[in-house]
């Protein structure tokens, strides 16, 4: 690793807390220094040192058509050339909500936002607003940004601190929450049906919404219980509560109605952030027009200088009509390449016996763990018997070869467009060579 990166990083560490602008990047995960990226194209990143990388962090996910693909650079291009944003009214914002309701069935209206974090705290808020309950459900290992009443239970705990399955303890993963913030959060493990019905018969009257990840992506990539879901939003309807998918990492991804499609879901609201932008930062709440129109003016309050940022709705516009084209061909791609490279994987390690991984998948989405289960199945096992640190040493080890992939085991690889089968062989080879001399 090259000499710039490591004297780029011994600037950052003076100047950026803790070397970087968010706990998964920079100097704290990526040892002994962090590559410092000068560009990107396709799938691969190029650093400052003249190494380049095939990427399967994509920007935590953000960029599903992959980097600088021309469409969108070329739609970026001409909304700066033409000012970048005016906060004011703009087609751009109508043509893209449009689509959006095409391709997602529960959406009637969409409200853009630019994070998903935004547009988590604006569902919750609409959820409450709506129902005029406090309550919200949200389960250990999800996140849904970094929102005061949210953050609980994101964070891998020693599995002995997190309480009974049937009453957990939400633990707080900041410092700086009042407790009036998080008293009407209640935390439960997910894909654990028993225990949300307990909850639900004893206080599902309170409940304004149960927020859940479709795919649980925030502690690598756990799917679903067969009915899991199903049975949440069944519950939800008997208790009049509403159903909150937040589609931020799944979103535009797994496939063109996200999860919704794939496990026949009807929530109430649904946010996407990430790849709905397409490597700039754009966010969405949607729901049916009765509920959204909670948004309006003097009800829900939801503002934002930089909502339907001009930039982002139109560079995020082509690239999503790019992956819808042909009939949806670029979300197949993305659906092929990722289990191309599980596929492999899951060959190579089971070629050896040094190390017990075990990799799952949810089309474009996978991760591998060093555990010795059979399966994760939910934020517990992962606490219990993944070993983080060791992938961490790994993941590092990897880029030696090649490969670009987070240290954090919690985070998620995806493919993009940018990604062929050929860069599916390399990285299968150099994953393959990288464990063969990891310890
Ligand atoms: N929800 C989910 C499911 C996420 O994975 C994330 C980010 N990883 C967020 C919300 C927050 O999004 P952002 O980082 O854009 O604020």
């Amino acid at each position: 690793m090259g000499q710039i990166s490591q004297g780029l990083s011994e600037r950052a560490e003076k100047v950026l807390v803790d070397g970087g602008n968010s706990a998964s990047r920079g100097p704290r995960v990526f040892k002994p220094y962090p590559p410092y990226i000068a560009r990107a194209e396709g799938c691969r990143l190029y650093d400052v040192d003249g190494e380049s990388y095939i990427d399967w962090m994509n920007a935590f996910g953000a960029l599903s058509t992959g980097h600088a693909h021309p469409v969108v650079v070329e739609a970026a291009s001409r909304a700066v050339a033409t000012g970048a944003h005016y906060a004011a009214a703009i087609p751009e914002e109508i043509e893209y909500a449009e689509l959006i309701v095409d391709m997602v069935p529960v959406a009637e209206k969409v409200r853009f936002a630019n994070s998903g974090t935004e547009a988590c705290m604006a569902a919750i808020r609409l959820a409450r607003g709506h129902t005029g309950r406090k309550k919200i459900v949200k389960f250990e290992g999800h996140y849904h940004g970094w929102a005061d009443s949210l953050l609980l239970t994101t964070n891998p705990q020693p599995v002995t601190t997190l309480g009974h399955e049937n009453s957990p303890v939400g633990i707080v993963d900041s410092s700086g929450i009042p407790q009036g913030a998080i008293e009407d959060t209640i935390v439960l493990p997910w894909n654990n049906i028993e225990v949300l019905e307990r909850v639900f018969r004893d206080r599902g009257h309170e409940i304004a919404c149960v927020a859940t990840e479709g795919v649980m992506a925030n502690i690598g990539v756990i799917h679903p219980k067969d009915g899991y879901l199903q049975r949440m939003q069944e519950l939800c309807r008997e208790y009049d509560a509403l159903l909150y998918l937040d589609e931020t990492v799944t979103g535009f991804r797994v496939a063109p109605g996200g999860c919704i499609e794939m496990y026949g879901l009807e929530p109430d609201i649904v946010t996407y952030g990430k790849a709905i932008g397409h490597g700039f930062p754009l966010a969405a709440i949607c729901a049916r027009a009765e509920l959204m129109d909670g948004f309006g003016w003097g009800k829900v309050m939801h503002f934002g200088t930089f909502n339907a940022h001009r930039v982002g709705v139109t560079a995020g516009l082509a690239g999503t009509k790019t992956l819808a084209a042909n009939g949806n061909a670029g979300f197949r791609h993305l659906t092929e390449i990722g289990q191309a490279t599980v596929r492999g994987i899951t060959e190579v390690v089971a070629s050896q016996n040094r190390h017990q991984i075990l990799c799952q998948s949810v089309g474009s989405l996978f991760q591998f763990y060093f555990t010795d289960l059979p399966e994760i199945t939910d934020f517990r096992d992962y606490c219990a018997y993944a070993d983080s640190a060791k992938f961490a040493r790994f993941a590092n080890h990897l880029r030696d070869f090649g490969v670009y992939i987070s240290p954090s085991n919690t985070l998620h690889n995806c493919s993009t467009l940018g990604h062929s089968d050929q860069e599916v062989e390399v990285t299968v080879k150099a994953f393959a060579e990288a464990l063969k001399t990891f310890e």
